[in-house]
């Protein structure tokens, strides 16, 4: 069974670089099918410098549907990376019921107004850091409920602005994880986390073992944001799963890694 990398970005978000095709060829020449999860258009003035805007996204699932005729050898899929916010289900309600979209990855990047995403530590008073990791999972918590929401991405990204909060963070995560159970929804194992320096993916291998531990469908993105960062590190990802007794399967029609004997019974 083919692997698939379920998070990759496009130029059309203003900050990724390279031709939508050229993401297709570079999956082709890793042997991956792809999955474009480009940053969905959000509230209007919600980061608009990078995010696609909404008069944008009919060239995004335009494009997508032209790649995929042009390359029959690969499956194509059409999602798109959600930022959750207060009141996020409106846009991304309008968004999933005018387009075709085979899945939502919901990731939380900004908490009150603090962006979580930015790779460089944040020294704040501690009742303020335990405020913004609270509310990051609260909001995580609200995407993996709604309907419109499919896949956890990058689900403890908030440790790249706090370092030194790793027990909070993973204590918040579990509960997390659970909630993910619960609602019958799947994890991504984000390997951006190497490529950007952090030494361990998103989320960190305890919590793809803690994953592993409740079954959780697993998918694995780049996060890909030009064409030579497609797969990146999938390998060693993959060899990580295997070992939690993970391979590659099928997860509601998506390519997903799943524990062993689900994955045999799908194929
Ligand atoms: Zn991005
Ligand atoms: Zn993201």
């Amino acid at each position: 069974m083919k692997w698939a990398d379920l998070h990759v970005h496009t130029a059309l978000c203003r900050h990724a670089r390279g031709e939508m095709h050229s993401f297709m060829l570079a999956a082709r020449h890793a042997g991956l099918d792809l999955g474009f999860a480009d940053h969905a258009p959000a509230r209007r003035g919600f980061d608009p410098e990078n995010r696609m805007d909404r008069k944008t996204f009919p060239e995004y699932t335009d494009t997508i549907v032209r790649i995929r005729e042009a390359a029959p050898d690969l499956r194509i899929f059409m999602g798109a990376e959600a930022d959750i916010y207060s009141g996020f289900e409106d846009e991304l309600g309008e968004l999933r019921s005018a387009f075709e979209i085979d899945y939502i990855i919901g990731s939380v990047h900004y908490v009150d107004g603090v962006f979580v995403f930015s790779g460089s530590p944040l020294v704040l008073p501690d009742s303020d850091t335990r405020r913004i990791i609270r509310r990051y999972f609260e909001l995580l918590g609200e995407g993996i409920q709604s309907p419109l929401v499919d896949i956890a991405g990058h689900l403890d990204a908030v440790k790249w602005i706090f370092p030194h909060n790793r027990e909070d963070i993973e204590a918040a995560a579990l509960d997390f994880l659970d909630a993910v159970s619960c609602a019958g929804k799947a994890v991504e194992f984000n390997t951006s986390g190497w490529r950007r320096g952090q030494g361990e993916p998103f989320p960190g291998i305890h919590l793809i073992e803690a994953a592993a531990e409740r079954g959780l469908p697993i998918c694995l993105g780049s996060d890909a944001h030009q064409p030579d960062q497609v797969g990146y590190a999938f390998a060693r990802a993959a060899e990580i799963l295997m070992k939690f007794g993970y391979g590659p399967g099928n997860h509601r029609g998506l390519p997903m890694w799943l524990p062993i004997q689900k994955a045999d019974r799908v194929r």
